[in-house]
């Protein structure tokens, strides 16, 4: 069981460390609550980062819903330094030594840098924070010739967003396709087409190896003249805290299906959480927003009730490019994909089978079956496939 020893101190002020401090006091928890964030600005939500707040710069529009910490001390510009487990305490960057019973890690991931440009004048812009998104904003003008290295969600929402606020758009990607981590090969070609049709320049397969006056140049020898480099080429997570107390770590903090890691009293949640993704199977870190949101509540409501079921909810994304909701559940690709409904009219599902299991579903503007695959992923069905593909209510399969 999760032992629920006080104080609770939960350190990063993100989605999940808000959700997780929100389900404790919504659950009746009225004991010591401390929040450390070394962000200095009021909690904030990430997605319209990309999108949204480039445009309209609208900072009240994405404040995270703070209303259930009225009675929570929240420590923000503060950074946690060092994990004292022995003496359950938490060096803070202010000097204190904060005692701990329960000690919640919620820090996040930080921007992967672009190696092959560290070093050089040119300024590299990667985009996780407020600040971030404000200097971006700033950057891009109208005309503005943007190069987005990473063909990812945060390349393709900002290529998306660069181009109607006027920019020209370059994208660079390591990897033959677009969004190769998240979505099947099928709507990476439907993404890309989009893209192109809107006029951005695509380089599949390259990579920057160097940089002159005026722009970069491609490992093919290309040369792309441009303003403004913008890196969306992955994340680190934020696990050096647990590593140097020796909780057991490998890219994210393991944890359990409670959030709890190798150290007693020790919780992880959010993108700093390695864990077990219910469909695959497989042990990683699910960086998305509804996972910060839904582990960080379950990890919460498991410290308050010890026969709180094990967190499993099928892991799921969105992502807006232009007119275009994405949204995909479970894995992103299967030994078999079927079509529902019509591609040509831009409002379809692609479901993903492994045998008679589905194992996952991308829909584009498709929210009514994306209501329902959400919950229909990792289960097995005897439907044919014409059944699937009756664009009829899904909810009759199940
Ligand atoms: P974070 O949001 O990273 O918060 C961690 C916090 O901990 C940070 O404030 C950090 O400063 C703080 N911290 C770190 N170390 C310390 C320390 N030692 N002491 C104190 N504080 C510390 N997901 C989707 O599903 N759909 C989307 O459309 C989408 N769009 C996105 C757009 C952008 C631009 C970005 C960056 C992310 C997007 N995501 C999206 C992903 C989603 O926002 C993240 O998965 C989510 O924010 C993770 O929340 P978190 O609380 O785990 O981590
Ligand atoms: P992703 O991992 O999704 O995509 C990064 C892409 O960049 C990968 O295809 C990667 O290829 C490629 N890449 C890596 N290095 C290079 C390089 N040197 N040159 C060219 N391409 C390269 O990460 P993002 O940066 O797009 O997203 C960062 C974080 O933000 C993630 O946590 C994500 O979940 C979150 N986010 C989520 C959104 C959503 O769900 N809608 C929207 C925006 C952000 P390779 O695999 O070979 O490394």
């Amino acid at each position: 069981m999760t032992e629920q020893a006080t104080p609770v101190v939960v350190v990063g002020g993100g989605l999940a460390g808000i959700s997780f401090a929100s389900a404790l006091r919504q659950g009746g928890y009225s004991g010591p609550l401390t929040l450390v964030g070394e962000e200095s600005e009021a909690p904030y939500d990430r997605p319209p980062l990309s999108k949204a707040f480039l445009k309209d710069a609208d900072e009240q529009k994405i404040r995270l819903d703070v209303s259930r910490l009225a009675d929570v001390d929240v420590l923000r510009g503060v950074r946690a330094d060092a994990i004292e487990l022995a003496a359950r305490s938490l060096r803070l960057s202010d000097g204190q030594r904060l005692p701990w019973g329960t000690l919640v890690l919620a820090t996040g991931a930080r921007a992967r840098d672009l190696p092959a440009l560290q070093g050089t004048a040119r300024p590299v812009f990667t985009l996780r924070t407020m600040d971030d998104a404000r200097r971006l904003r700033e950057a891009l003008k109208p005309g503005c010739k943007v190069l987005l290295v990473g063909a990812g969600v945060i390349g393709l929402e900002l290529a998306a967003t660069a181009s109607e606020l006027g920019g020209e758009v370059t994208v660079v990607e390591a990897q033959p396709r677009v969004m190769a981590r998240s979505v099947p090969a099928t709507l990476s070609a439907y993404v890309q087409q989009r893209h192109l049709a809107a006029g951005a320049q695509l380089h599949l397969s390259r990579r920057i190896v160097a940089c002159f006056d005026g722009g970069v140049e491609l490992d093919d020898g290309t040369r792309v003249p441009t303003d403004l480099v913008v890196a969306g080429i992955g994340v680190q997570s934020n696990d050096e805290l647990a590593q140097a107390a020796g909780i057991r770590c490998n890219d994210g903090v393991e944890v359990d299906g409670f959030g709890r890691s190798s150290a007693p009293g020790v919780l992880a949640i959010g993108d700093v959480a390695r864990q077990v993704e219910p469909v695959s199977g497989q042990v990683m870190r699910i960086e998305t927003w509804s996972n910060a949101q839904m582990q960080g509540a379950a990890a919460a409501r498991a410290w308050l009730d010890a026969s709180a079921p094990p967190y499993a909810e099928n892991p799921w994304f969105w992502s807006d490019q232009y007119e275009l909701r994405i949204q995909g559940v479970g894995m992103p690709a299967g030994e078999r994909e079927l079509v529902r409904g019509d591609v040509a009219s831009g409002r379809f599902a692609l479901l993903q089978f492994n045998g008679d299991r589905l194992v996952g579903a991308a829909c584009v503007n498709n929210a009514r079956d994306f209501g329902a695959l959400r919950r229909l992923v990792g289960r097995r069905f005897d439907a044919t496939d014409a059944q699937w593909a009756d664009t009829a209510d899904l909810r009759k399969i199940a």
